[in-house]
């Protein structure tokens, strides 16, 4: 019993150990977008949840400029269309992709690899009209709700390549309660992500 127990100690130690200064994952096979940089148009058609002048377009644009120097952003009336290089965030639609506890996803399907290079070629974000969204430009605040602007600088963590982490309070921590907009503010683990793939 005695060997049990140390066995068991000796290896939670090398796990320890083994564990990264940070946490954050890569989506695979590690890519970027040509060129460091990206810009990605929100369409203008907005979230009808959402009780702002834009219907969270604006906002939204400002948010995902989070991931600076990396992410630019616009907005559009034109739709996504799957596989054109233009990333589109679609609050408006579902993508046929989110349903049920997703509350919105992005299509990280599109890359080119050539040599040892894989370079992003689209990633389209839609949102989950199941759920009601809030945009700090509300003049309500938040109840029920989930803030469009932290959801969507986690999407388009995803449009730059990177994946989920398990860091809590990372801006790519897979999930988020009502009413909490910590993941609009790039912790040093989303940070850490970006850099690596871009800087
Ligand atoms: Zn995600």
């Amino acid at each position: 019993m005695k060997k049990n127990i140390a066995l068991a100690f000796a290896a939670l130690i090398v796990l320890g150990t083994a564990l990264p200064s940070y946490a954050y994952v890569l989506l695979s096979p590690r890519r970027t977008w040509a060129g460091g940089s990206v810009t990605v148009l929100v369409n203008t058609a907005g979230n009808k949840t959402i009780a702002d002048s834009s219907k969270g377009v604006a906002n939204t644009a400002n948010a995902i400029t989070d991931w600076t120097g990396v992410v630019s952003s616009g907005t559009t009336s034109g739709s996504a269309v799957r596989g054109d290089g233009v990333p589109y965030i679609m609050l408006n639609n579902n993508g046929k992709i989110c349903n049920g506890s997703c509350l919105a996803a992005t299509l990280t399907g599109y890359y080119q690899t050539v040599g040892s290079t894989t370079t992003i070629t689209d990633a389209d974000v839609y949102t989950n009209q199941r759920y009601s969204f809030v945009s700090t430009s509300e003049a309500d605040g938040c109840s029920g709700e989930f803030y469009i602007e932290g959801i969507m600088v986690h999407e388009v963590g995803h449009v730059i390549g990177i994946g989920h982490s398990n860091v809590a309070g990372s801006t790519m921590y897979p999930s988020v309660s009502y009413c909490d907009n910590g993941p609009a503010s790039l912790a040093t683990d989303d940070t850490a992500a970006m850099n690596d793939l871009y800087k």
